[in-house]
């Protein structure tokens, strides 16, 4: 998503993309339900993709746009943030990944200044005589974008080193159709073993979350077992709902030690971090790093200063989101009283504050 959206808006600016994709990249393959793996983007990245020309190209059942957010902490405050307390229409929306890289891979086929290369892979990459290998084929090249997802080729090939860790946690998603319908509103809950949320898709179309660690899902092997856990757990909130498919995630938490190297490599999205996705911010950042690195490649005279540019404020940036997901990670999920008493008084305080509030609901909608 990333890589594509970052090839786009550079073909917009004039210059010449290929993108090299592992994977078959286009297709006209649209399911009538939804994929697992969904997103929500936040309100400056649907206009931002707008722009570009990709979000009306995508299915329309595919994406939902949402109005409110609530946090509910495990001793049971909640503070809801609403698209209208800062007379705004919504705060972002929910979009399945595979029709949005199909939205993206369509404007990318139509482009004069892009070639695509799909299932194809880099090989080798001469970076101190600016070439790289595909197949038998040598080519010329002033910038290679690694936007390969968190095992990086780019990354390996340009020797830039990782760090990080796994949450031991892992992330199970689930699509439901519920018997009544749902506002369209999402909702974070945390308890001591791990947050559980819902992503509103449709009036009664929803994807279920459920973090716990593997070692507790794993005491839950059959399908009829889960669904009977995520009744238990959701039941409450939204009614009688069916389970049409679920899939589990590990959670791992990984950062590039370089963002660029020999002046002509560069990493985006998550070939340069992953974060845990409990506050759904992984491709928003992704998007961030590209808007920086045109703007940097637009300002900046030379590539050098151009890369070192888009290092210094994406990496200050990216820190910063990883750090809180840190502390909401451990902060809300602690069992111990005086974290806890500092999470609800936070959030009383929160609910007291419109201005604060305001400030965090438009810091959500990526402004
Ligand atoms: C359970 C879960 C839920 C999430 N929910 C959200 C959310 O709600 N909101 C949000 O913003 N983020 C969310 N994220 C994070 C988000 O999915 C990632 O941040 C995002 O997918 C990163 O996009 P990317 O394009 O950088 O990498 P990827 O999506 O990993 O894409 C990498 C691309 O590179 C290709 N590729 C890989 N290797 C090679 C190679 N060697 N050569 C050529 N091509 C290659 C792949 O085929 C793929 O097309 C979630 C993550 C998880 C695990």
């Amino acid at each position: 998503m990333v890589g594509a959206a970052a090839a786009l808006a550079l073909a917009d600016d004039g210059h010449s993309v290929t993108v090299v994709e592992a994977g078959p990249g286009y297709s006209d393959d649209v399911s009538d339900s939804w994929d697992l793996r969904i997103s929500s983007v936040h309100q400056a990245n649907v206009d931002w993709l707008q722009q570009l020309g990709v979000w009306a190209a995508i299915t329309p059942a595919k994406w939902f746009p949402y109005q409110q957010l609530s946090v509910r902490s495990s001793n049971g405050v909640q503070v809801d943030f609403a698209a209208s307390e800062v007379a705004a229409s919504a705060l972002g929306a929910m979009v399945e990944n595979l029709s949005l890289q199909q939205a993206l891979w369509q404007q990318l086929a139509q482009h004069p200044r892009v070639t695509l290369l799909a299932q194809q892979r880099i090989e080798q990459l001469d970076s101190p005589q600016q070439r790289l290998r595909i197949g038998d084929q040598w080519y010329d090249y002033d910038l290679v974008i690694g936007a390969d997802g968190a095992n990086s080729q780019v990354a390996q090939l340009a020797g830039i080193g990782m760090r990080g860790w796994d949450y031991d946690m892992t992330c199970l998603l689930a699509i439901a159709r519920t018997e009544q319908p749902v506002p369209a509103a999402t909702w974070e809950v945390f308890r001591p073993c791990g947050p559980y949320a819902l992503l509103p898709l449709g009036a009664q179309q929803v994807c279920l979350i459920d973090y716990r660690s593997q070692q507790q899902w794993q005491t839950l092997p059959t399908d009829a077992q889960v669904t009977a856990e995520l009744a238990a757990v959701f039941t409450a909130h939204i009614g009688a709902f069916t389970v049409s498919q679920h899939g589990r995630f590990p959670i791992r938490r990984q950062r590039a030690l370089s963002y660029h190297a020999y002046d002509s490599v560069v990493l985006i999205g998550d070939a340069a971090h992953s974060i845990h996705p409990l506050a759904g911010q992984g491709v928003n950042l992704g998007f961030a790093d590209v808007q920086e690195l045109q703007q940097q490649l637009r300002e900046q005279t030379t590539l050098a200063s151009a890369l070192a540019h888009y290092e210094r404020q994406r990496v200050a940036a990216n820190q910063r989101m990883m750090r809180a997901m840190d502390a909401i990670h451990v902060g809300f999920s602690s069992q111990h009283v005086l974290p806890q008493l500092v999470v609800d008084t936070g959030l009383q305080l929160l609910k007291r504050t419109p201005w604060l509030k305001q400030q965090i609901i438009r810091q959500a909608m990526g402004g």
